[in-house]
């Protein structure tokens, strides 16, 4: 059991049913920090899929009925009892993720204010008036739902994934099946809960508990009209493969291999502080800066100053206040980025500055899926720690002395979802943003996922945006009406 209190429950809720069981087979879920079984999790299939979309076509009419402000009423609820949930999801994330109970706080704040920014927009769809001829005819666009979407989502940050797509989806009139990660069912089954305790009526949220069986039946399901996905390249690039006879419409918010860049006027204290907090999450973030380009001017004081923070980083107990990184999601994920920092390290693609191997931890947590923060220097830009998302507390340094090389190494690999510019030159801030191929850049701050502002990637980290109007129209399509 997780040496958190809160009682974890795996439903799945598909129209006005909360089950508990289901088709297809049971996976253990472990608590990371200990890797002692939390509980069983009932996976469901094409059996479930097959049903909850049944339910969301249902639902669409009834949805559709209660008309623009009275769905914003009830997402402005929705709002308000996730937040008077927030201890409840605070403590089921963090058992089931085994990310430090600090970081959830904000987590669940955050995760509001993306709700709240689509309240706003539920009742202001809107259209265009496209021509109007003086003879009295008239053209204008509708936005209109897609109707059934489907919402497949990762494990590592489930309240938030949740948050980035339903209220916008929800806002648009449509109805929807969500199939989160088969290792985080616990907090979609509570905002399941939330859902109907504000008055969404059921059929409108399902939520089907599952693994990539699941998921690829929803993509082929005919009812299904577009599915919005948060996942790795390789399950988007099949999704691809499997939507192709029906042409399914795909939003993609996939991996990166994001940088930071410190030129000689950087405020280095505040590049490093920035950097050493995205380890909170073991580095498992799709926006976490895992190259860290630094100018040859201040390379030494750079490296001195990250050295000192990452030996501040406190690994150990979730629950723990004063634990700063908890460990990765599951045994597997742990082999892997061991792997990846052996296997970088035996070649030669770069040296350890700090960091390798798991810690050492005292029971209960020895068997915990930990690895320590980890910085290789001088790494090859085009060894896999120069291009590969490794998804776990690993940085890798680069030395530049020249601006358009750097950029050119910076812009090298297939992703392209966020970079960070550290410098205090106006100029040299916006010369990096225009060169940059990326879907955002934070100059002198961190990615702060303002639910105002679309967040999406450039080329493989994903196709769309989630957040603001744009994440609106992504559950949106238009239709031209002409009137004689
Ligand atoms: P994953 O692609 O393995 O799984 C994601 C989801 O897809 C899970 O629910 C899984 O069950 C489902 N799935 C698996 N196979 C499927 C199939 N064939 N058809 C349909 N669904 C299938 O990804 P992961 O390892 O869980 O997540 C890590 C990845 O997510 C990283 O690359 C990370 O960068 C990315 N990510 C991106 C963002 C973003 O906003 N851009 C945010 C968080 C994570």
């Amino acid at each position: 059991m997780s040496t958190a209190t809160t009682p974890l429950v795996s439903e799945m809720i598909i129209g006005d049913e909360i089950l508990t069981g289901a088709s297809g087979p049971s996976l253990t879920h472990h608590y990371a920090a200990t890797g002692e079984p939390n509980g069983e999790v009932p996976l469901g299939g094409t059996p479930e899929v097959q049903a909850a979309v049944a339910a969301a076509k249902a639902a669409l009419p009834v949805w559709e009925k209660l008309g623009p402000v009275e769905r914003r009423n009830r997402l402005a609820r929705l709002a308000d009892i996730v937040e008077s949930w927030t201890d409840r999801f605070e403590a089921i994330a963090s058992a089931e993720t085994g990310m430090p109970r600090q970081g959830f706080a904000w987590r669940v704040k955050l995760s509001c204010e993306w709700i709240r920014t689509y309240v706003g927009y539920a009742d202001k769809v809107g259209g265009d008036l496209t021509a109007s001829a003086d003879d009295g005819s008239l053209e204008y666009t509708r936005l209109e739902p897609y109707g059934v979407v489907g919402i497949i989502i990762t494990w590592n940050s489930p309240l938030l994934s949740l948050c980035m797509k339903i209220p916008a989806a929800l806002a648009a009139g449509n109805t929807i099946v969500v199939k989160p990660s088969e290792l985080t069912p616990y907090t979609p089954a509570l905002f399941g809960r939330a859902c109907l305790e504000a008055g969404i009526p059921p059929g409108v949220v399902n939520i089907v508990v599952g693994g990539a069986e699941a998921g690829e039946a929803l993509t082929v399901h005919p009812d299904v009209e577009k599915i919005s996905f948060t996942g790795g390249l390789t399950t988007a690039a099949a999704m691809m493969r499997s939507g192709a006879p029906l042409v399914k419409p795909f939003c993609f918010e996939l991996g990166g291999k994001s940088a930071y860049i410190i030129f000689p006027d950087a405020d280095i204290d505040l590049a490093v502080s920035l950097a050493s907090k995205e380890m909170s999450n073991a580095g498992q973030s799709c926006k976490f800066g895992s190259r860290i380009f630094v100018h040859d001017a201040v390379y030494a004081e750079y490296q001195a100053t990250l050295h000192a923070a990452i030996g501040k980083v406190v690994v150990g107990d979730p629950e723990d206040t004063g634990t700063t990184m908890g460990p990765l999601i599951t045994a597997g994920a742990q082999e892997r980025v061991l792997g990846f920092v052996e296997g970088a390290r035996d070649r030669g693609d770069g040296k350890i500055l700090i960091g390798g191997g798991a810690p050492t931890l005292a029971a209960p947590f020895a068997g915990g899926y930990f690895v320590n923060p980890t910085v290789f220097e001088d790494v090859d830009p085009a060894s896999p720690l120069g291009q590969e998302e490794i998804f776990g507390p690993v940085f890798g340094m680069f030395r530049f002395t020249d601006e358009e090389a750097m950029t050119e190494l910076v812009n090298s690999t297939k992703f392209g979802l966020s970079n960070y510019v550290h410098t205090r030159d106006l100029r040299t801030a916006t010369r990096m943003v225009h060169r940059l191929k990326s879907g955002t850049v934070y100059v002198n701050d961190a990615n702060r996922r303002n639910p105002g502002a679309p967040f999406g990637g450039f080329r493989a980290s994903g196709i769309g945006s989630e957040g603001g109007r744009r994440g609106l129209e992504e559950f949106l399509r238009a239709k031209t009406v002409g009137l004689a």
